[in-house]
C-alpha cells in the first residue's frame, strides 16, 4: 500500500502541476488580451528606467512600434524628461503614484496630456522588479480643462473685472448712499432751516411790522422828543436863570435864616427867662411822662432836691399828695399832667396839694394841654400849676363875708321889712295920710330889693364857690313856668308875661330851685327893661336833645358892643344904669344854666327888643 500510494501522490502532484501550468499559460494570455485592449498606454519600466514592455494603445500614442520602445528609456518620451524620471523613481521610493501628469510625446512631434497611475509589481520572492505604469489620455479632459481654465481665468477676470466694477459701484452705491444719506440729512436740515428760516422769516416780517410801527412811532415819539426839547431847553434857559434867581434867594434866604436863628435863640432865651419868671409852676412832659423841663416855681413847689429835668414825673408827684376840693386822694391818672398825655385839655382845676415842703396845704388851681406836632402826634404836655392858696383864703374871707351879710344883715332887714309892711297895712286900715302910707310902702319896697340884692351876692358867691350842690330832678317846662308865673304874680307884672309853649314837651334835668331863679331873673329884667303896656312872651322849642326856652321883650334893645359883656359879673348896660340892680342877675343866671348843663346866649336889635335864650339838655343829669 506504502509504494502505491507514493506513486500515486507523486502523479496526483504532476498532475496537479501541469493543471497548474497550463491553467498558469491560459491565464497569462487572459492576461495579454486584457492589456492590449485596453485604451490606455500601458508600460512596465525596469528599475534603471528602461521600458520593459508596452502595450499596443503605447504603440499609438508614440507613433512607435513596441520593438523600438521596448529597452529604451522611459523618461525619453515625454515633453518634460525630468519629471517623467522623478515620477517613476516615485513609484520605486513610495511603492506607487496616483494621476500623475505627463505629456507623452509622438514622433509626429504632437504630444498628449497623460495622467500616470503606477505601482510597482515584485516576483515570487517579493522583490521588486519593475514599475507598472497606465496613462490615460486626458487630452479631452485637459481640453475641457483648459476650455474651464479658460472659462475659468475668462471668468475670473469677467468676475474680477465685474467685481472691481462692482467694488466701484458699490463704492459709488455707498458713496451715493452715503451721499444720499447726506443730502437727505442735510435735506431735513435744510427743511428744518427752511422751516425756522421761515419761521424766522414770518418774526422778523411780524418784527419789521412792530419796527416799522415802532419806527413811526419814535420818529413821531423824536418829533414830540424834539419839540419837547426845544421846549425842555427854553425850559432850562428859564430854569438856569431862576435857579441863579434862587441861588440869590438862597443866599438872602440863609443870611435871613441867620438872622431868624439869632432871633430864635434870643426868643429861646427870653423864653427861658419867661418860662423861669413866671410865678407859676411850669411843668413839660415828654410823650412817655418824663418830665423835660421845670421852671423855678415848680421846683420850689415839688421840692427843690430831687434833678429838675428828665426824671420821671411818678417820682415828683410821689413828694406829695394831691386831693380834689372835697377832700377825696386823687388817683394818679387823674393828675392833669397824665390826662393831657392823653389828649386832654383841663383848664384851671382845683386840688389840694400836701407836701412835706409845707407846713400847710396848698391849694392849686392846674391847667394841661396836650403838645402835638404838625402832623397831630402828641410830643408831649405842659401844665401850669398856679398857688391860689392865698385866693382860696381870701374866697373864705369873702363866703364868711357873705354868710355875715346873708345872715347878720338878712335878719334886722327882715324885721325892717317885716314892721314897715304892719305900718303900711295900719296905715292903709285907718285911712291915714297918703304921704306917710307911700313912705311906708318905699320902706317896705327899698327893703325888698335891698333882700333881693342880699340874695344876688350869697348867690354869686354861691356859684363861685362851685357848692351849689344842685337837686336834679326831671321837669316838664310849660307847668313848671305857668306854676311859676302864678307864683310870681305879687310880685311881678305877671299880666305881661305870655306864654307860648307846646302843650307837652320833653322832660328836662334840672333843680328846680335853681330854674326858678333863672327863669325870675330873666323874666324881671324883661318886664323891668320894656315899656309897661308891652307884652313879654315866652316861647319853648325842641331840637338836638335841647330844650331852648327864649324870653322876648319889646323893649329898647341893647348895643351891639355890649352884647357880649350883659353876663359879666357887676355889669350894668349904659342906659340902665339908673335903674335898680347889681349888674349880677345875668352872671348868676348863667352860673346856673352851665351848672345844669345847659348854654345862655342873648340876641338884641337897640328900639325892638331882645330876646334871652338858654337851653338844658332833656333828661340829662345835672
Ligand atoms: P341888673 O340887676 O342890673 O339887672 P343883670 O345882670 O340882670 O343886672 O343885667 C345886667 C344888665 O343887662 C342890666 O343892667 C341891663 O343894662 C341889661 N339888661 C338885662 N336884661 C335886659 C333886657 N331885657 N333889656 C335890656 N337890657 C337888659
Amino acid at each position: 500500500m506504502g509504494k502505491s500510494n507514493g506513486k500515486e501522490k507523486r502523479a496526483r502532484e504532476l498532475f496537479a502541476k501541469e493543471v497548474q501550468e497550463e491553467k498558469a499559460n491560459k491565464g497569462w494570455e487572459y492576461n495579454r488580451n486584457l492589456l492590449e485592449t485596453s485604451l490606455d498606454s500601458l508600460i512596465t519600466i525596469g528599475p534603471d528606467g528602461i521600458i520593459t514592455d508596452v502595450n499596443s494603445a503605447t504603440e499609438k500614442a508614440t507613433g512607435l512600434p513596441r520593438e523600438k520602445i521596448i529597452g529604451t528609456c522611459f523618461s525619453e518620451y515625454f515633453t518634460d524628461p525630468e519629471k517623467a524620471r522623478a515620477g517613476y523613481k516615485q513609484v520605486f521610493d513610495v511603492g506607487k503614484v496616483v494621476d500623475y501628469e505627463l505629456y507623452l510625446k509622438h514622433i509626429n512631434g504632437s504630444s498628449i496630456p497623460v495622467l500616470y497611475n503606477a505601482s510597482v509589481y515584485k516576483d515570487n520572492e517579493g522583490q521588486i522588479i519593475g514599475v507598472f505604469a497606465a496613462a490615460r489620455d486626458i487630452s479631452a479632459i485637459k481640453k475641457h480643462e483648459n476650455e474651464l481654465i479658460d472659462f475659468e481665468n475668462n471668468l475670473e477676470s469677467i468676475v474680477q473685472q465685474k467685481t472691481a466694477e462692482l467694488i466701484i459701484t458699490n463704492k459709488e452705491l455707498a458713496f451715493q448712499t452715503g451721499e444720499k444719506a447726506d443730502r437727505a440729512a442735510e435735506l431735513i436740515i435744510a427743511d428744518k432751516e427752511l422751516a425756522f428760516q421761515t419761521g424766522e422769516k414770518a418774526d422778523r416780517a411780524a418784527e419789521l411790522v412792530i419796527a416799522d410801527k415802532e419806527l413811526a412811532f419814535q420818529t413821531g415819539e423824536k418829533a414830540d422828543r424834539a419839540a419837547e426839547l426845544v421846549i425842555a431847553n427854553r425850559e432850562l434857559i428859564h430854569q438856569n436863570v431862576e435857579k441863579d434867581k434862587r441861588a440869590a434867594e438862597l443866599i438872602i434866604a440863609n443870611k435871613e435864616l441867620v438872622f431868624q436863628n439869632e432871633e430864635k435863640e434870643k426868643r429861646a432865651a427870653e423864653l427861658d427867662a419867661t418860662i423861669a419868671a413866671v410865678p407859676d409852676g411850669l411843668l413839660i412832659n415828654g410823650p412817655s411822662e418824663e418830665i423835660v423841663h421845670m421852671n423855678e416855681a415848680a421846683v420850689r413847689l415839688f421840692g427843690s432836691t430831687a434833678e429838675p429835668s428828665r426824671s420821671p414825673m411818678a417820682e415828683r408827684v410821689a413828694i406829695g399828695q394831691f386831693e380834689t376840693p372835697d377832700g377825696r386822694p386823687m388817683p394818679r391818672d387823674e393828675f392833669p399832667p397824665y390826662r393831657a398825655l392823653r389828649g386832654e385839655t383841663v383848664v384851671a382845676e382845683v386840688f389840694v396839694f400836701r407836701s412835706p415842703a409845707f407846713p400847710a396845704q396848698r391849694w392849686l388851681s392846674i391847667s394841661s394841654a396836650p403838645i402835638r406836632g404838625n402832623d397831630g402826634s402828641l410830643l408831649g404836655a405842659v401844665t401850669v400849676l398856679r398857688d391860689t392858696t392865698d385866693l382860696h383864703k381870701l374866697l373864705e374871707e369873702r363866703e364868711d363875708m357873705v354868710r355875715m351879710v346873708s345872715h347878720d344883715l338878712r335878719s334886722p332887714l327882715t324885721v325892717v321889712q317885716g314892721q314897715a309892711q304892719v305900718i303900711e297895712r295900719v296905715l292903709k286900715r285907718s285911712n291915714q295920710d297918703p304921704r306917710l302910707q307911700r313912705s311906708a310902702e318905699t320902706i317896705v319896697t327899698s327893703t325888698k330889693r335891698m333882700n333881693a340884692m342880699i340874695q344876688d351876692l350869697v348867690d354869686m358867691a354861691q356859684v363861685e364857690s362851685r357848692q351849689l350842690d344842685l337837686k336834679c330832678a326831671p321837669m316838664e317846662m310849660r307847668a313848671f313856668l305857668l306854676d311859676l308865673r302864678q307864683r310870681l304874680a305879687g310880685v311881678l307884672d305877671t299880666q305881661r308875661i305870655r306864654v307860648e309853649m307846646p302843650e307837652e314837651s320833653p322832660l328836662v334835668s334840672a333843680d328846680p330851685d335853681r330854674l326858678e331863679r333863672v327863669f325870675t331873673n330873666l323874666l324881671s329884667n324883661a318886664l323891668k327893661y320894656s315899656p309897661p303896656e308891652t307884652e313879654v312872651v315866652v316861647t319853648a322849642e325842641i331840637q338836638h336833645g335841647e330844650v331852648t326856652v327864649s324870653v322876648t321883650d319889646s323893649g329898647a334893645g341893647i348895643a351891639r358892643e355890649e352884647l357880649s359883656h350883659l353876663f359879666e359879673r357887676f355889669y350894668r348896660a349904659k342906659g340902665t344904669r339908673k335903674a335898680e340892680g347889681l349888674g349880677l342877675g345875668l352872671y348868676i343866671t348863667k352860673m346856673l344854666v352851665e351848672a345844669m348843663g345847659g348854654r345862655i346866649w342873648v340876641e338884641s336889635e337897640v328900639g325892638k327888643g331882645s330876646t334871652f335864650s338858654f337851653a338844658l339838655p332833656t333828661r340829662a343829669d345835672c
